[in-house]
């Protein structure tokens, strides 16, 4: 039996008594990498902040392999092995490409792992084999100031990577790409959905055409409104009409 990764269970998120996510439940399997759809305002962003601890679940429960996250602090969540992309990248500036990947995965084996003891279920990855991966070996030692959004996107993928994670999850890390470096970042996902668990929340449909070969999950008004593969999905009538409707 595949092992179930993350596990959602009756999600209610609710501000001041709107219901951003409204009973939803959600289930993935280890290995898969899931793209969730769905119009502004469908509640994708909450979902990403309730499994990152950042927003506390009005009713439900979210269960990370296994164990019920709810209450647990974000921080700890962190070293718990869920990994989360910012819309914007946030590498330092101020340092090469190598530095930035150095800094995190130092951190992580000796900061994480002497305190706090969290075992690396991934193998571990050498920095030079990353930045392979991440596609940027030939401007190892640019200041990152100098790249592009898309490789700064990439790079900040690497940093997530480099401290192993369980769950990786993406927020639009598409947006305000060119053609070329969404087709980069998209190759790269794919390539690192060999190894993980990856969750990507996108608004760009050619782009989760292009890394959808798992499951899609479509949400609408904080609830469910379909799950499967893309081509089942695009041609759902309530995926084209809340799609349209916008
Ligand atoms: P998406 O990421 O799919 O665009 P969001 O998760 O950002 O959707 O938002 C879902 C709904 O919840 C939106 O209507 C948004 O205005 C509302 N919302 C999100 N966060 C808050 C908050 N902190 N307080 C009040 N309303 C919020």
């Amino acid at each position: 039996m595949m092992s179930k990764i993350l596990e959602i269970e009756d999600l209610t998120v609710s501000f001041d008594g709107f219901k951003a996510l409204n009973n939803l439940n959600f289930s993935m399997n280890a290995g898969e990498l899931r793209v969730i759809i769905g119009p502004n305002g469908a509640g994708k962003t909450t979902f990403l902040d309730v499994i990152t601890g950042k927003v506390q679940p009005t009713k439900g429960r979210v269960l990370f392999k296994g164990r019920n996250i709810k209450k647990i602090p974000e921080f700890k969540i962190a070293r718990m092995g869920i990994g989360r992309k910012f819309q914007t990248p946030r590498v330092y500036l101020n340092l090469t490409v190598r530095d930035n990947l150095d800094l995190v995965s130092n951190q992580n084996k000796n900061v994480l792992s002497t305190l706090f003891g969290r075992a690396n279920n991934n193998e571990t990855r050498t920095v030079g084999g990353l930045l392979e991966t991440i596609g940027l070996d030939t401007k190892a030692n640019l200041s990152a100031s100098l790249l592009s959004h898309g490789e700064k996107q990439r790079l900040e993928i690497g940093m997530l990577v480099a401290q192993s994670p369980d769950l990786l999850l993406v927020d639009e890390p598409a947006a305000g790409l060119t053609d070329e470096e969404t087709e980069n970042v998209g190759a790269l996902l794919l390539s690192l959905a060999q190894s993980h668990s990856i969750i990507a929340i996108e608004h760009d449909m050619e782009f989760v055409r292009q890394i959808a070969n798992d499951k899609v999950t479509v949400l609408h008004q904080g609830a469910l409104l379909c799950e499967g593969k893309m081509d089942e999905v695009q041609n759902d009538p309530r995926v084209i009409e809340v799609y349209l409707g916008e």
